[in-house]
């Protein structure tokens, strides 16, 4: 059985999660919102592989972009130029916020992640970076470095040096940590991973400020925000902030390929120009990603997954305010902004018990990997109100169940 093989030669630990939450159990087939498993189960995907898809399971557009793209040309030679990787990186520039008009593809967030922090040093030629408490950035050791998660960051240490923590929604903390050898301020614009945090209005404005007077670059990290999660395409869009480097992952790929890219102001990759060579990657912007990455993103303006997921987002959270006043003893806040929603229960035993108690129920959710007292629902956009009152039916089930 797959699930015991991947006990045994993939990650024990994590197999042991997940029969702990009653997951032991081997997927089989997904479309749209629902998963199901090999004993025929079906599950509704409140999780959406930590907020990537976006679009669904398999949405039809992308998928048949895919198929296209395969009959043609799945992988670049690499010495020519590959047509879908030029027109996304097109594409991603019209869409940007601000003149981030160059593209480096990679294949994941983490790899995006890294790519940023090695162009702020290129570019300013400081080594020094500024991240935030709580903030996830990825897990290879320049990722690491500043996500400052001392679990995960002790058994790799010496990590990258030259980085400052600060507590996220406190721009003055930044200001204050500035220093002549800092290239950049790395942020979420909601953290994700960390619990679902919606700074304070105002931060990231105050934050642009600051960095532009202090010439220091501003990365925003957009792999979970991005694509219009937040309720916007893109969540510095509801400050009006232009940051210099821009991450995207996650969504990007339609939630049928992987793909990662780090959008930057022309200036900072001048270095093309001298070293064409400085930072690649065999498979970053291949042709099947791109092609998928187009074709998600036309979906996600032409049916305004933005807006939808404000308004889905809205309904979603007000059903949970009225759980939340049915279970106090349980449920610490609910939070979050379009369909990047949080509920911080009072202990990360009962946010557990919860999580395995909607598994048993049908439903798909997890706790942030920075912060296990919160349970993050983030549905596909594409989301229905009859799915968000399913799941919500099913969380009433599980917290009376875990009263008892
Ligand atoms: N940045 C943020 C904000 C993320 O949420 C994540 C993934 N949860 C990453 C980076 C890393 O992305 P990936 O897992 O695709 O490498």
């Amino acid at each position: 059985n797959a699930f015991e093989l991947y006990e045994r030669h993939v990650n024990p630990g994590l197999a042991g999660l997940l029969r702990f939450t009653g997951l032991d159990k081997v997927e089989s087939h997904a479309e749209g919102v629902y998963v199901w498993d090999t004993e025929g189960k079906r599950y509704l995907d409140f999780l959406g592989l930590y907020g990537t898809l976006s679009l669904g399971h398999r949405h039809p557009r992308v998928v048949q972009a895919v198929k296209d793209q395969l009959d043609k040309m799945p992988m670049s030679v690499r010495v020519m130029v590959s047509e879908p990787t030029a027109r996304l990186a097109a594409r991603l520039a019209e869409v940007a916020p601000g003149p981030l008009e160059m593209v480096f593809f990679s294949n994941s967030g983490t790899e995006a992640v890294e790519a940023a922090l090695k162009f702020a040093r290129f570019y300013t030629g400081k080594p020094g970076f500024i991240t935030t408490q709580n903030g996830y950035h990825g897990k290879t050791l320049g990722a690491l470095s500043v996500t400052p998660k001392e679990r995960y960051q002790h058994p790799a240490r010496p990590l990258v040096p030259g980085v400052t923590v600060v507590p996220f929604g406190d721009a003055q903390a930044v200001e204050a940590a500035l220093g002549p050898d800092t290239a950049a301020v790395i942020v979420e614009p909601i953290q994700g991973e960390g619990g679902i945090r919606v700074p304070p209005e105002g931060y990231l404005r105050e934050l642009r400020r600051i960095t532009r007077e202090k010439g220091v670059l501003l990365i925003a990290d957009e792999v979970q925000t991005g694509l219009g999660r937040s309720g916007k395409l893109w969540a510095v869009n509801w400050e009006g902030v232009e940051p210099d480097i821009l991450v995207s992952a996650k969504a990007l790929g339609g939630g049928v390929m992987p793909i990662g890219a780090t959008l930057c102001r022309p200036e900072i990759l001048q270095i093309y120009k001298t070293e064409p060579l400085i930072h690649s990657t065999t498979f970053g912007g291949n042709p099947l990603a791109c092609a998928a990455g187009l074709a998600a993103l036309e979906v996600t303006l032409e049916q305004d997954l933005p807006g939808r997921a404000l308004e889905q987002g809205q309904y979603l959270i007000g059903s949970l305010q009225q759980l939340w006043n049915t279970y106090p003893e349980f449920i610490q806040e609910v939070r979050g902004r379009g369909l990047m929603v949080g509920l911080e229960f009072t202990d990360a035993d009962i946010g557990g018990l919860v999580v395995a108690e909607l598994a048993t129920r049908g439903v798909l959710t997890a706790f942030g990997l920075n912060d296990p007292k919160v349970v993050r629902l983030e549905p596909p956009l594409i989301v229905e109100k009859s799915h968000i009152d399913e799941c919500v039916a099913a969380l009433d089930q599980a917290l009376a169940a875990t009263k008892v």
